[in-house]
């Protein structure tokens, strides 16, 4: 906490030191007229003293932040799209699926920027976005949640219909839980003889995952990714389910959103597949993640197209970090840059503090004296 020397709080009252030692004591301190006292007994001993006291104390830079994060006007707050995560066993399907989703969804024009892995993209359908993002597995997904980044608003468990239930598949319901998002069951794989549905169904009522079939409210949707069977279905379910979610953002403020992968890339330095998750993030806004900051000097979308802008749930490629940020970071604009190096000054400070903590060899009394 804050605390105040003998010498200057006597000054700020305007009386001599020895009144505030005497008083002090009176309240069963012994101090001297350099000494530190925490501002609780400050406040005690100005009391007394007749004075009011006004503790003020200095926030850190984050703190500052976090205050400066505005609260959205009910008014000021749009619809957007749905952001999609895909979760399940490996094996299972996962990855295959959302290729498939994404190339059954693109125009011709598109598919030249495509053929690359990216960390998140949009499909449109029925005249409807959806965003769908690729977490870098269970852990990550485990990492972004205690930073408390919310990434995703509907969880597609994915399950082999000739595996059925699997670990990771108990484990993705676990997650999916915790974040309180729906989850929609992907039967996967129904193009395979041993394929059985039915045995997926049962294995998950076990989970409390029950079809609207057999009196549930569980959305199953049978899909072969391999063979490109049943997606719209799937994407049908999706906006369904966000229609009753009703997610919305500000897109008029400054942006915000979580970082889904970064890499250094030879010619265009740090790279970052960034999810705007508020606000509107624009070319030349001044952004901070982690210990990485940066101009923003350019912005792809999925297809690789440059964009000037990226509203809610909007993935997007930065170019202009300093650093390649870490997958799972938040980010935000700040508008003041200086203010910004300050916060990541302050966070590299503190991440050197801690090195050094963990760094530093513990010496208990019993090794001092058992050398
Ligand atoms: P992930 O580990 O969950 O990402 O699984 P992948 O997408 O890598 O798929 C694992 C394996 O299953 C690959 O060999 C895929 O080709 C195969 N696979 C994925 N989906 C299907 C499907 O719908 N039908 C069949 N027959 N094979 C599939
Ligand atoms: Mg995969």
């Amino acid at each position: 906490g804050e605390t105040i020397t003998v010498k200057s709080l006597a000054e700020k009252m305007r009386i001599s030191a020895g009144e505030v030692i005497k008083k002090l004591m009176e309240l069963g301190t012994l101090a001297t007229i350099n000494q530190e006292i925490d501002s609780d007994t400050a406040t005690i001993v100005a009391n007394e003293m007749g004075f009011e006291v006004q503790v003020k104390i200095e926030l850190d830079k984050e703190a500052q932040l976090m205050m400066q994060e505005p609260e959205d006007d009910a008014s000021n707050l749009k619809s957007r799209p749905p952001v999609v995560t895909i979760m399940g066993h490996v094996d299972h399907g996962k990855t295959s699926l959302l290729d498939a989703i994404r190339h059954a969804n693109v125009t011709a024009s598109e598919a030249g920027g495509i053929t690359q892995h990216i960390g998140a993209y949009q499909v449109e359908h029925k005249g409807k976005k959806i965003t769908f993002v690729d977490t870098p597995g269970h852990a990550a997904f485990t990492a972004m949640r205690a930073r408390g980044a919310k990434v995703t608003d509907i969880a597609i468990l994915v399950i082999a219909a000739d595996d059925g239930v699997m670990p990771q598949t108990v484990e993705a319901i676990n997650h999916a839980r915790a974040a309180e998002v729906p989850i929609i069951v992907a039967v996967n794989k129904i193009d395979k003889p041993d394929a059985d549905p039915e045995k997926v169904k049962r294995e998950l009522t076990e989970y409390n995952l029950i079809p609207e079939e057999w009196g549930g409210d569980t959305i199953f949707v049978e899909v072969s990714a391999k063979e490109r069977q049943n997606l719209t279905d799937l994407l049908e379910m999706i906006l369904l389910v966000a229609e009753i979610g009703e997610y919305k953002a500000n897109p008029s403020r400054t942006a915000r959103g979580t970082v889904i992968e970064a890499e250094l890339d030879k010619g265009r330095g740090p790279v970052a597949t960034v999810l705007v998750q508020n606000g509107t993030l624009r070319v030349g806004d001044f952004i901070i993640a982690g210990v990485a900051y940066g101009k923003v000097r350019a912005m792809m979308d999925y297809t690789g197209r440059r964009v000037n802008k990226a509203g809610p749930s909007m993935p997007v490629e930065v170019l202009g970090f300093s650093a390649v940020p870490p997958a799972g970071e938040l980010f935000y604009t700040v508008e003041d840059e200086k203010f910004g190096k300050q916060i990541i000054d302050e966070r590299a400070n503190k991440k050197r503090e801690e090195e050094l903590k963990l760094s530093a060899p513990k010496v208990s009394l019993d090794d001092l004296f058992n050398q």
